[in-house]
């Protein structure tokens, strides 16, 4: 038998043991799951007919999120994406700067960036984390850049870099002690791509509550959904009152008025949204009880697996397992593609890793790290189904 079919026979055997679902209907990446509370919640709205943008749940929704993360405010947004392009507008990084961006990470980090009238670079992650490869950044800052009077250079572009984004890639928390070590020597601002890491823990801290803003999704395929939306987190008063502001259109607070004082955005969260989120917010604790137990299920299954490891978080983390991740070791990475095509082609919706953002057209001519290794990474891994009631 060849090779990759022996490594996609071999998987197929170990997921078939761990998922629960009747073989034969497809079993998705990451679903969401829904109870009654949810309708009840949603038909509130209709009821009432507060759907849009004012109503009761976008505070409480708010409220919620904030308790639950340890962050002082909340502001809630259509989606994560605008949560991230608020994040950085209310950040004041002088226009034009550069922001450091992991290549290996969704697209929207890369592109709200952009939306900012900034500009991402991109450097490597590592595979203990996931996440930037901090060390080698260090190195890497050092050869490409010079820090003077409080500001970070760029020598080969000649632009300032301003900025840290770093993700929490499918959930897992990203080495954030070395991050913000390297935003304090740089003076950089630091915002946290958590869109994936709602539940997540690092040391403690919830996941995009440790450097100045962070932001979470509440896409339909993320732990927690509210149909589209976002938040950003921040302890910061004064980040907190411009982004609640920006995201109400700049609508000034006068009762009979529509006064508006700046050019802003329409990004608040509508009611229906929130109503949802709440509905849900009720399973999250079960629902990452049961993405741990998956992951623990899988990690077991995998021990003795010859070529490659599922992903395991490091130590002094809480992960929420969003996705999980079989890491094929490097000599069996030229097999993805036909395994990926093997497992999907019995119903299992296993999926490749995201292209680093700089191969894509757009993003080829901007400023990075040599690579090379975030590709090998990248190419090695398979996201496995994940959804909590596959446990
Ligand atoms: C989902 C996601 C986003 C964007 O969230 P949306 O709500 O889909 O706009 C941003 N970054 C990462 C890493 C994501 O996974």
């Amino acid at each position: 038998m060849e090779i990759s079919k022996i490594i996609s026979k071999d998987i197929l055997n170990r997921l078939l043991n761990i998922y629960t679902s009747d073989y034969g209907e497809i079993i998705a990446l990451h679903e969401p799951t829904f109870s009654n509370l949810e309708k009840e919640y949603v038909i509130s709205c209709i009821e009432t007919g507060m759907v849009s943008s004012i109503g009761k749940y976008v505070d409480e929704f708010e409220d919620i999120i904030a308790s639950y993360t340890g962050a002082k405010y909340a502001v809630a947004t259509v989606n994560g994406t605008t949560a991230l392009h608020l994040a950085l507008v209310v950040s004041n990084l002088p226009k034009g700067s550069e922001v450091i961006v992991p290549s290996l990470s969704f697209i929207a980090s890369a592109n709200a960036v952009i939306h900012a009238n900034l500009v991402p670079h991109f450097v490597n992650s590592e595979p203990v984390s996931l996440g930037i490869d901090t060390d080698r950044l260090i190195e890497y800052l050092d050869r490409v850049a010079t820090f003077q009077d409080g500001v970070l250079f760029n020598k080969i572009s000649g632009r300032l870099i301003s900025a840290i984004l770093p993700t929490h890639c499918f959930g897992h928390p990203c080495l954030m002690n070395g991050i913000l070590d390297i935003a304090n020597n740089f003076n950089l601002t630091v915002i946290e791509d958590a869109a994936e890491a709602l539940g997540s823990f690092f040391q403690g801290k919830h996941c995009g509550t440790l450097g100045n803003i962070g932001i979470l999704s509440f896409n339909g395929n993320k732990v927690l959904t509210t149909g589209g939306g976002g938040i950003l987190l921040t302890n910061d008063k004064d980040v907190f009152k411009d982004a609640k502001h920006l995201s109400t259109t700049a609508k000034k607070s006068t009762q009979f008025s529509f006064e508006h004082d700046q050019i802003g955005y329409n990004y608040r969260m509508p009611n229906l949204n929130a109503a949802l989120g709440i509905a849900q917010y009720h399973s999250l604790e079960k629902n990452l009880k049961k993405k741990r137990k998956l992951a623990a299920r899988l990690h077991n299954s995998f021990h003795d697996f010859a070529f490659g490891k599922i992903f395991t978080q490091m130590s002094g983390v809480n992960s929420n397992y969003w996705l999980n991740a079989l890491v094929l070791e490097t000599e069996f990475g030229a097999y993805r593609d036909i395994i990926l095509k093997d497992l999907n082609s019995q119903n299992l919706m296993a999926r490749p890793c995201w292209a680093p953002l700089h191969n894509l057209p757009m993003y080829t001519e901007n400023p990075k790290d040599d690579l090379s290794t975030t590709e090998v990474l990248a190419s090695n891994i398979i996201n496995l189904p994940s959804s909590p009631a596959l446990a």
